[in-house]
């Protein structure tokens, strides 16, 4: 399941550099040999991750569902279509991979949501003429479980 979770995120547009770029922005400032460290593979750890793997194809299939306009409600289909300000599933739905992650994830995902950095901000802009919806929220949600898996890692002994 995890090749199957990397094509559908390379499909959308993202690749996992794309989310260790998010990953060094969010911990850059707190971890001294960030480039020493296999970011990488933090990240791959997490998509590896069954609950992380099932919010992933969830979300990213509201997405292209959306796309196809195959939505039976009008209704949702132009809230979630539009990324709506006042639908907040999406973010809910993220908040399901930040959990298994504690509270640096869950701050992290909140902050990382707000500035939005690098792929975050291309997928938010939705210049690619699909939905990103759900996708910004889980990539935003990997890097955060990642950025708390990494200062974790950092801790004293
Ligand atoms: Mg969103």
């Amino acid at each position: 399941m995890y090749e199957e979770c990397i094509a559908l995120l390379e499909e959308r547009g993202v690749t996992v550099d794309d989310i260790v770029d998010c990953v060094v922005f969010l911990q850059k400032q707190y971890v001294k040999n960030i480039e020493e460290i296999n970011i990488h593979e933090i990240v791959e750890s997490v998509i590896r991750k069954r609950e992380v793997q099932h919010a992933l194809m969830t979300g990213i299939n509201i997405d292209i569902q959306v796309d196809k306009g195959a939505f039976g409600s009008e209704t949702i289909q132009q809230i979630i279509g539009t990324d709506e300000g006042l639908y907040g599933i999406d973010e809910v739905l993220a908040y399901g991979i930040c959990n298994l992650y504690g509270s640096i994830a869950l701050t992290n995902y909140g902050y990382i949501d707000k500035v939005k950095p690098g792929i975050i901000g291309t997928l938010n802009d939705h210049d690619a003429g699909q939905c990103n919806t759900f996708i910004d929220d889980i990539v935003g949600a990997i890097a955060a479980a990642a950025a708390s898996k990494l200062a974790h890692s950092q801790a004293v002994k």
